[in-house]
């Protein structure tokens, strides 16, 4: 297969000349095979293109100069179809700025015993040859995937498939630019963060922006595209009837219209995929921007209220990570517990800015007033999530790093909510509510976070390693004495690696 012009994985395998030409092109034509297979295989979302069998330390490192030029190459597999001696490697990986998983595997998947002879031995060494490359690149402390197990085997290719998924993201962020209107929420902590130290580690650029010019280019918003914005609204949401055409409310609607294509004009015409707003800057605006928030959201924008960058630039990335064909990833908030009998639940929401992407039922359009601000009351779309397994991620700066935070959590059932005019999702936590509050708050996780049904603790994990930062796993395995530990040798670590670096 060529190269493909859309994001795709590019597979190098290593090998010598210690063989001769035939098993050499036998290792080329099994690798095409893997590719082949892996690029067909429904687990994996991206195109996986064969880019050699590698024999020289000057092959390696064009391959890797290669993958690095190429803005469509989002990750790299390694496989030592046979012995490939890792000293050749050197040149090419220190340079290499793509991530890389080591794909541990072998052609046959079954060993033939009773033909089982010394060319079969030599053409099939994986599981030394990849031991060899291993030790190289933990002796270069290279940050990498490794997935052990045939090709073949559904888990390897489901494994892969959500590492690739992080590869995808993790190459978007490189290029993301977040906009934001206003600053911060005055006074709040967790929102703040440096935003050169972001763009250094994380590839995020943060522009800032005064809301009036969001006004402007709303205000050049034309009638028709607001009539046809309202025609789209009735037909996907249950509107509330006071918000309809004729209705008494429906001068609020064709404002949100206004204020979503304006919003999403400036986003696109800037090359922005994330966005910030906050509640003490709307200056022209006549309602806080929420249901625009959400029904970008749910067009794949990052965003993060009270000028919270850090989180709309995870939710641009975490929602390339989920695929567009996921159940959902929104901003979220923890806002309330249930600690009674029934509990302890978790009751998730925001002011508005829930995505619609979480939604278990089709969104109701309603408009309601909003206790702060100082606007007029502002539509939102209201609704309750799924139910299913989920994780909340949080992104902080600690000052002299970043820190990942992940709690995998389950939305559950619940009462209704019939004067909760917001949208919500109520979920458990995992191993169990107090562990997590307490573990979450010990590593400073903030109350905003990423609440995604589609994306797992190990690809957040693997999103740190690529991005070089810390990472907190809250799961059923978490113990407090061994997290508080966990953190206290973090920072130590930490602080010996980066030195006085960003
Ligand atoms: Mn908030």
């Amino acid at each position: 297969m060529p190269n493909p012009s859309t994001p795709h994985l590019r597979l190098l395998v290593g090998s010598q000349h210690l063989y001769g030409p035939e098993p050499l092109r036998e290792v080329a034509h099994n690798a095409q095979t893997v590719a082949d297979a892996l690029s067909a295989a429904d687990a994996i979302p991206l195109p996986v293109t064969f880019g050699g069998v590698l024999t020289t330390s000057a092959e390696i490192r064009n391959a890797c100069l290669d993958a690095d030029g190429d803005p469509t190459c989002v990750g790299v597999v390694l496989w030592m179809h046979t012995f490939s001696p890792a000293r050749m490697w050197i040149s090419g990986l220190t340079g290499l700025r793509t991530p890389f998983v080591h794909l541990h595997t072998q052609f046959h998947r079954d060993l033939p015993w009773d033909t089982i002879d010394m060319d079969y031995m030599n053409l099939h060494q994986a599981a030394h040859g990849d031991r060899e490359a291993g030790f190289l690149h933990t002796r270069l402390r290279l940050e990498r995937k490794v997935i052990a197990g045939h090709w073949s085997d559904p888990t390897v290719q489901q494994r892969l498939g959500r590492w690739a998924r992080v590869a995808h993201a993790w190459h978007e962020l490189q290029q993301l630019k977040v906009a934001r209107f206003g600053d911060n929420m005055r006074n709040v902590a967790v929102t703040e963060g440096d935003k050169v130290a972001a763009q250094v580690r994380l590839g995020v650029t943060v522009d800032g922006y005064g809301v009036g010019d969001l006004v402007a280019r709303a205000n050049e918003v034309g009638d028709g595209a607001i009539r046809d914005l309202v025609d789209a609204y009735v037909e996907a949401y249950q509107v509330a009837p006071e918000l309809l055409p004729g209705g008494g409310r429906h001068g609020a609607l064709l404002h949100a219209a206004r204020v979503e294509l304006g919003l999403r004009a400036f986003l696109d015409e800037g090359g922005y995929r994330a966005f910030t707003t906050t509640f003490e800057d709307l200056h022209g605006l006549d309602q806080l921007p929420g249901f625009a928030a959400q029904r970008l959201m749910a067009d794949g924008y990052g965003f993060g209220a009270e000028g919270d960058w850090k989180t709309a630039a995870l939710l641009s990335a975490l929602k390339v990570m989920a695929g567009e064909r996921g159940m959902g990833t929104s901003f979220m908030e923890d806002y309330t517990y249930d600690l009674g009998p029934d509990g302890p639940r978790v009751l998730g929401s925001h002011m508005l800015e829930v995505c619609p992407s979480i939604a278990d039922e089709r969104p109701r359009m309603e408009i309601h007033p909003l206790g702060i601000g100082g606007k007029s009351d502002p539509v939102r779309l209201v609704f309750d999530a799924k139910q299913g397994p989920a994780v909340n991620v949080s992104l902080i700066d600690l000052g002299q790093r970043f820190r990942l935070i992940v709690n995998e959590v389950d939305s559950v059932s619940h009462p209704a909510l019939p004067k909760l005019p917001v949208a919500r999702a109520v979920w458990t936590c995992r191993p169990d509510f107090a562990t997590a509050a307490e573990a979450w708050i010990y590593a400073g996780g903030a109350h905003h976070s990423v609440f995604s049904y589609d994306i797992d603790a190990e690809q957040v994990e693997d999103l740190a390693a690529m991005a070089g930062v810390e990472v907190v796993v809250i799961d059923a395995d978490t113990r407090l004495r061994t997290l508080r530990n966990e953190l206290r040798l973090a920072d130590l670590s930490y602080t010996l690696r980066r030195g006085l670096g960003d």
